[in-house]
């Protein structure tokens, strides 16, 4: 029917734009046809109609931006021949959502990324700020792009913060509603917090572990102190220890 016929048309090109760009090179290897899979079974569903640019290349992961059914979105795709997957497991461990995880690379880089979405969703539910979750599919995640059209949304590290007082209250705060949701983001400092119309965005959820995690407190204690430090550099003085008390009490 026409929609369906819409549908191919609109994959297609899709198609045609992941061939052409230079942002897919080979060498990347992000795109094996199971990614592949993975990004068409996207489409069908909706969640993604045409790739932009990519936002950010890491070790793990790569984030592009790309047009959503109905909004921007940025998809986070994981590589399953992932450098670090030995690190991604300790990470889960002792997670309860996870129980029985063996240690198979693939399954391992799977799970990071249903973790990373269901993180996304419980800081979400606990009043934190973060980008909305939408889709994962396999090693790929789709959530709300945070930015504009001028690009991706600043991280507080590469903005002048004009009231650093004001500023560390907001992810104080954030960091005591999602301790008490029993999350600790464990890479918690001025790279995982984005700018965005006035408000602050945590992202980056996917190493963030439950409380049951055995290092859950050294994870807190870290996340602490390098936000403290950032506040203080910015001129607003405050310890990792003030930090972690207020997160802490209940
Ligand atoms: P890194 O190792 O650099 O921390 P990462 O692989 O852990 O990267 P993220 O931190 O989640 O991945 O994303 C990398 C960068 O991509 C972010 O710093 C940010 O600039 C951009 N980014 C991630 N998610 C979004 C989003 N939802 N909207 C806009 N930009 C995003
Ligand atoms: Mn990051």
């Amino acid at each position: 029917d026409r929609i369906a016929r819409k549908r191919d048309r609109e994959f297609e090109q899709f198609e045609e734009r992941i061939k052409d760009a230079d942002q897919f090179k080979v060498e990347q290897s992000v795109f094996d046809d199971a990614t592949f899979a993975a990004l068409y079974k996207l489409v069908q569903d909706g969640h993604v109609e045409a790739f932009g640019g990519p936002l950010s290349t890491g070790k793990e992961a790569n984030v592009y931006h790309a047009l959503g059914g109905d909004r921007e979105v940025a998809v986070k795709i994981y590589r399953i021949n992932s450098s670090n997957f030995r690190q991604m497991r300790d990470y889960l461990e002792g997670d309860p959502r996870f129980e029985g995880l063996g240690g198979k690379k693939k399954d391992v880089v799977l799970a990071w990324v249903k973790k990373e979405y269901a993180n996304l969703q419980r800081a979400q539910a606990a009043g934190v700020n973060v980008p909305d979750p939408i889709a994962t599919e396999r090693n790929v995640l789709v959530m709300e792009y945070i930015g504009d059209e001028d690009g991706r949304a600043k991280r507080l590290g590469e903005v002048s913060i004009e009231n650093p007082e004001t500023a560390y209250k907001v992810v104080r705060e954030y960091m005591r509603r999602l301790y008490a949701a029993g999350l600790i983001h464990g890479d918690l400092s001025e790279y995982n917090i984005v700018f965005d119309e006035g408000q602050l965005v945590v992202i980056d959820l996917g190493q963030a572990v439950t409380v049951h995690h055995p290092n859950s407190r050294t994870f807190l204690e870290r996340d602490c102190y390098n936000v403290a430090n950032f506040f203080s550099r910015e001129g607003f003085e405050v310890t990792g220890d003030d930090l972690l008390e207020f997160v802490t009490d209940p």
